[in-house]
């Protein structure tokens, strides 16, 4: 049974906004990040946070589980809606937080694999000490973990900023703002902790065992946190895809597997020689599958990404 599945990805993005985290006045700046390349020298160019890509992983399993092929998976009210206090069950008109990870694992699909922090200040006393209600916090550690999207290091990114006007009829709105767009060629790398999908450490007895789900909704939650990595791969992700839906073409996807338990990440697809790398890393019960130009004897080649997919898939 599928326990651990990673992701290793590379594509080629032309004007893209994906993160437009640094937002001043009328200018719509795009987030940049420094990094080194591999002979050592300082890069200062746009990326992606992890942040953003979980937050789009979530977004991707949401639609499938309440709009598409993925019914049947309950969600909290919070998911269900997609507001970020989460997890939490709406009351009269107002969003109350459960504090309980047995609760938020049995009753959301989504809390159960992107996990949470709730931290609540301390209420009622006037400093501290003496009539001090304690503050609680309550969290669950993510079973999907994402790195920044980083522009590959042995070619060149670049980006632009531009003048858009916004098309109101009212003059007073037509004010020209500033967004800059980039482009490059980008890697970025995913794990999905399948195996502890539905389950608590803490209520596990001896043997392991102990879903807090029945096993048919445990495997429909791997499977769409699964089928939401097509749609990162694919672009949908970012604030502004009614307007600019990146231009992606996807250029190597390495996949990591194993039904026997948790892998090593893989070495980031930003490095050129990470397949070889990756493959050197990974333990005997690694299963990698490769869909690209690259040639590795440890990696079965695919023809398509869908036909990892369905590999993967068809483990769970
Ligand atoms: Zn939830």
């Amino acid at each position: 049974m599928l326990k651990f599945v990673s992701f290793a990805v590379k594509f080629q993005i032309n004007v893209h906004d994906l993160n437009n985290e640094m937002i001043a006045g009328n200018v719509n700046d795009i987030r940049m990040i420094q990094f080194l390349d591999d002979k050592g020298n300082l890069r200062e160019e746009p990326g992606v946070s992890g942040r953003m890509l979980k937050h789009w992983h979530y977004e991707a399993m949401r639609q499938l589980i309440l709009n598409g092929s993925a019914k049947g998976i309950g969600l909290c009210d919070a998911c269900r809606v997609g507001e970020p206090i989460r997890p939490s069950m709406l009351k009269d008109g107002e969003f109350y937080t459960i504090k309980s990870e047995e609760a938020a694992v049995k009753g959301c699909g989504i809390c159960d694999v992107h996990g949470y922090l709730i931290a609540e200040k301390a209420k009622g006393g006037k400093g501290e000490g003496e009539g001090e209600e304690k503050g609680t916090s309550a969290r669950r550690g993510s079973r999907a973990m994402f790195s920044w999207l980083l522009p590959v290091l042995d070619v060149e990114s670049c980006w632009k900023q531009v003048i858009h006007n916004r098309v109101s009829s009212d003059p007073a709105v037509m004010m020209p703002f500033n967004k800059s767009y980039a482009s490059g060629f980008y890697g970025f790398v995913s794990v999905l902790d399948a195996g502890r999908i539905g389950l608590i450490e803490s209520k596990l007895d001896s043997s392991g065992a102990g879903a807090l789900i029945d096993e048919s909704e445990r495997k429909s939650r791997i499977k769409v946190a699964l089928e939401a990595y097509r749609y990162l791969i694919s672009g949908q992700m970012g604030a502004s895809l009614s307007h600019a839906i990146p231009h992606i073409k996807p250029l190597e996807v390495l996949v990591a597997y194993s039904e026997e338990g948790p892998l090593p990440f893989p070495v980031s697809p930003i490095y050129q020689d990470y397949l070889v790398l990756t493959a050197n890393l990974m333990p005997e019960h690694a299963n990698l599958l490769y869909w690209g130009h690259a040639e590795n004897d440890k990696a079965v080649k695919k023809d398509s990404i869908d036909e990892i997919f369905h590999e993967v898939i068809n483990k769970i």
